[in-house]
Order: structure tokens, then C-alpha cells, then sequence
């Protein structure tokens, strides 16, 4: 589709790209597309207590481990970020999956909780661009979650009340997009990125 893809450019070194959204609004589906589009962003896979959901991939979509493995590595110092993000479910970006998609030459784009993206903001400044997927209503957000059919009351709920805290973190992101529509959102979402890995303008006299 014309427009949807990425203009290349030359890839300066050691850049993150953050997504982020209160959960239910949308952001994975615009990850997924921007992974498909631009070959110069790579996914960092984050480790996760929580249980594999049908259709995922270990490796591909999280690294599925336990508790107290997770323990391990946060007392090993190996995350460069992690989170509980739901009571008794971690998640955490390891140090080695950044390197690894830096040493490949690559941009790494996240898909983490709001309090993960402000935490790598906080560690990474200007190479750091962290957007804020808005849903358009609160309405929208609890529908999305009951009809992505994954969680059972009990998670659904957790995830509501969390989702309402998060809505109000937004102005704290470099950019905000409000997902009215998909495509909308997308292209938006694809132009900060394009303008934020442009290489400074080099001014000769
Ligand atoms: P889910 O269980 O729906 O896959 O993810 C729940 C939430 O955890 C989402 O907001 C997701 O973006 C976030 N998340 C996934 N990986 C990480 C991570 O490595 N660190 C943090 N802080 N949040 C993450």
C-alpha cells in the first residue's frame, strides 16, 4: 500500500523507539504493522511470568518464564527495565536483547507499559522517542479488551483499573496519537518515527 512504508535512511546508532498505551488501545496492532513496513526497527522481545496466550511463540513474541527465573535475572542485574505489571505478572526488556538488535544495526522498537517507557526515556534521553497510543474513549478501551476475548473477568477487571491511570499519564510521552482510526493512527505513529531517526541537517558555510 502506497504510503505505509518506510523512506530508508541512514540508521544512526543506538536508537529506541517506545510504544506504549494503556493496555486495550491498540498499540500491538501498530507495532505489528511497523515491523512489517520498516526493516529497520526490530522487536525487543521482553521476558513475561504470565502464561503463553494460543498463538504465541516463545522467543518470538516473549521470552515465557518463571517467577522465580525472573527473580534470577533482576537480582542478576540483567533487565534494563521490568515492571510488575499486573500483581505477580513481570515483565522486563533484558540488557542483552538491546544489544543484540543494536549490534544488528537496528532501531529497537518496544511494545511496554507506560511506566517501562518512561523509565527507558528517563535512562536513554534524545535517543529515546516514546509515543503514547491514546484510545479515543474509555468506552473504546473496555470494548477492545472484551472483544480481544484473552482475559477472564478477573484480568479484565485488573487491566481496567489500570488502563484509567494510565490514560492519565499521556501529556508525560514525547508524542500522543489518539487511535480514532486504525490507519490514521498508523501513519501518524510512522511519520514521528521517520522524523525522529532523520539525520540532523548538516549546515556547510
Ligand atoms: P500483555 O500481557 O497484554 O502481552 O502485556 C501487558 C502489558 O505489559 C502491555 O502493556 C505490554 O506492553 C506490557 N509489557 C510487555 N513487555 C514489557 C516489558 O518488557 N516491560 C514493561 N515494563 N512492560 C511490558
Amino acid at each position: 500500500m502506497a504510503g505505509h512504508s518506510f523512506t530508508r535512511v541512514h540508521i544512526p546508532a543506538k536508537k529506541l523507539v517506545v510504544i506504549t498505551a494503556p493496555s486495550g488501545a491498540g498499540k500491538s496492532s501498530i507495532v505489528k504493522k511497523l515491523l512489517q513496513h520498516n526493516p529497520d526497527l526490530s522487536f525487543s522481545v521482553s521476558c513475561t511470568t504470565r502464561a503463553k496466550r494460543d498463538g504465541e511463540v516463545d522467543g518470538k513474541h516473549y521470552y515465557f518464564i518463571s517467577v522465580e527465573m525472573f527473580k534470577q535475572k533482576i537480582a542478576a542485574g540483567e533487565f534494563v527495565e521490568y515492571e510488575e505489571v499486573y500483581p505477580g505478572q513481570f515483565y522486563g526488556t533484558l540488557k542483552k536483547e538491546v544489544e543484540r538488535i543494536w549490534n544488528n544495526r537496528k532501531v529497537v522498537l518496544f511494545d511496554i507499559d507506560v511506566k517501562g517507557a518512561l523509565n527507558l526515556k528517563k535512562q536513554f534521553g534524545n535517543d529515546c522517542l516514546t509515543i503514547f497510543i491514546a484510545p479515543p474513549t474509555k468506552q473504546s478501551l473496555e470494548n477492545r479488551l472484551k472483544n480481544r476475548n484473552t482475559e477472564d473477568t478477573q484480568s479484565l477487571k485488573t487491566r481496567l483499573n489500570r488502563s484509567e491511570e494510565e490514560l492519565a499519564m499521556g501529556p508525560q510521552f514525547d508524542k500522543q496519537v489518539v487511535n480514532h482510526d486504525f490507519d490514521t493512527a498508523y501513519m501518524r505513529v510512522k511519520n514521528h518515527i521517520t522524523n525522529f531517526l532523520q539525520p540532523a541537517e548538516v549546515h556547510v558555510h
